[in-house]
């Protein structure tokens, strides 16, 4: 009996009851390799002793200040180490409890930005459709998935959505990267011609497509022809990197890979390495300027709000990164790991696509290889696909129904970036018996 609401409304779910490494322990003391970290968060694992010394260390000098008295070292040390490694333009962060709280602050300032520079007419959000953005009303809105959405639909803004992003599926046969990559920029920009080039306000994509299509990287050339049509009519561009950024591509920002530099970006999860909650909004300079040149004031805010001991653990997240050189560790590990999955499920009949970057990576489950068909989503394969793993000591992230709103079947991993090859081994031979 429980008194929790989850989301799913389950008849039990095993106690986690410790961590350790790349394992989570349930009540009896079963071991599960974190394939996941979780939904990408746990980025150094569980467990881990330098980023408990340092939540030790913030616990016992303060828990917490309200920022309307008070801003902190810690708050500070961040948000330095954050621009300082940013891309080009980012001038200040502004911390937040998780990525959709992220993700409803970066699209207020994108408002806000237009309302101090004299363009309040700037009001509409273009998103992609297979995306996911989070559950708040704002970021609901954002996302593409009608499931998720429709209920809700009366209370939420006006968002438009374009197809395509970047699965196997999209892409015309016979499409070359390149003229994939134009079709779809140039879905951005007709969408921008139709609303009114003066009445749109940003276009919100994830620079890796997570939990919606399974780690599905852009075309090369995608995101510089997006940059372009953005400058052009004056459209912010904001990129969330709640799930693919902060190193689980194998850069710091996945958007580095790109060439591509955003207006706003949103990031959370891996910001935190699920130690503590916490997300936050890299903002140009641009952004910041029209508000200190403006009402000196950005107008939204919550309590918690730059919490010192949530900024204590995403720096000494962000400093064992840096010090025990894991990127460098994620990109190898990527492509240990996505040299394993082909050799396993490369000619699977039943996997039609295996895709990702860095420990970011996802296998898509087909009814038929040689035509894509997926499978019927009534036979819940994700589902049962997860339960599969976790019989077999085994957390994958598998979703369905999702990716063209209405099926398709994909399993997402995200192991943490302390991984070694030994882990690596064992995650694609336990994922090979749960499929
Ligand atoms: N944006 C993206 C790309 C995400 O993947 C998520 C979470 N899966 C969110 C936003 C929302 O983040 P949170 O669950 O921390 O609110």
């Amino acid at each position: 009996m429980t008194h929790i609401l989850h989301r799913q409304i389950h008849a039990s779910l095993p106690i986690a009851s410790g961590g350790k490494g790349i394992e989570l322990f349930d009540a009896s003391g079963r071991g599960y390799i974190d394939a996941s970290g979780g939904a990408a968060v746990s980025s150094l694992g569980h467990g881990h002793p330098d980023i408990l010394a340092a939540m030790h260390r913030q616990a016992d000098k303060l828990a917490y200040a309200h920022t309307s008295f008070f801003t902190s070292d810690v708050a500070e040390a961040l948000a330095d180490r954050l621009v300082v490694d940013a891309p080009a333009g980012i001038s200040h962060a502004y911390f937040v409890s998780g990525g959709s709280e992220a993700v409803e602050a970066a699209l207020k300032m994108a408002r806000q930005y237009f309302v101090e520079i004299g363009e309040p007419q700037r009001r509409h959000i273009i998103a992609r459709r297979q995306s996911y953005h989070g559950n708040t009303l704002g970021a609901l809105a954002t996302g593409g998935n009608e499931w998720r959405r429709a209920q809700f639909r009366p209370l939420l803004i006006e968002t438009h959505h374009i197809d395509p992003c970047f699965a196997y599926r999209f892409q015309e046969a016979g499409e070359s990267d390149e003229d994939y990559a134009a079709r779809a920029a140039q879905a951005l920009e007709d969408r921008i011609l139709e609303l009114g080039p003066e009445t749109v306000m940003a276009f919100v994509a994830e620079t890796v497509v997570g939990a919606t299509a399974g780690a599905v990287p852009p075309v090369a050339d995608y995101f510089r022809r997006i940059r372009d049509i953005c400058d052009r009519y004056g459209v912010l561009l904001i990129l969330d990197e709640v799930m693919c950024g902060m190193g689980r591509t194998g850069t710091l920002h996945a958007c580095e890979q790109d060439g591509v530099a955003p207006d706003l970006m949103t990031i959370a999860k891996g910001l935190g390495g699920g130690y503590q909650p916490i997300g936050a909004v890299l903002l140009s300079r641009k952004i910041f300027d029209a508000f200190a040149n403006g009402s000196g004031l950005f107008q939204h805010g919550h309590t918690y709000i730059c919490h010192p001991m949530a900024c204590a653990a995403a720096l000494a997240v962000q400093e064992v990164i840096a010090r025990d050189r894991l990127l460098e560790n994620v990109k190898a590990m990527g492509a240990h790991l996505a040299r394993r999955l082909g050799e396993r499920f490369g000619n699977h009949p039943n996997i039609g696509d295996i895709r990702g970057r860095g420990l970011f990576m996802g296998v898509e489950l087909v009814e038929d290889r040689s035509t894509r068909q997926p499978f019927d989503p009534k036979r819940k394969l994700h589902a049962r696909i997860k339960k599969a793993a976790m019989a077999n000591g085994l957390l994958v992230y598998p979703m369905g129904g999702t990716i063209d709103g209405a099926n398709g079947d994909h399993v997402l991993l995200a192991p943490p970036f302390i991984c070694d090859i030994a882990a690596i081994d064992a995650i694609v031979e336990r994922l090979d018996d749960a499929i």
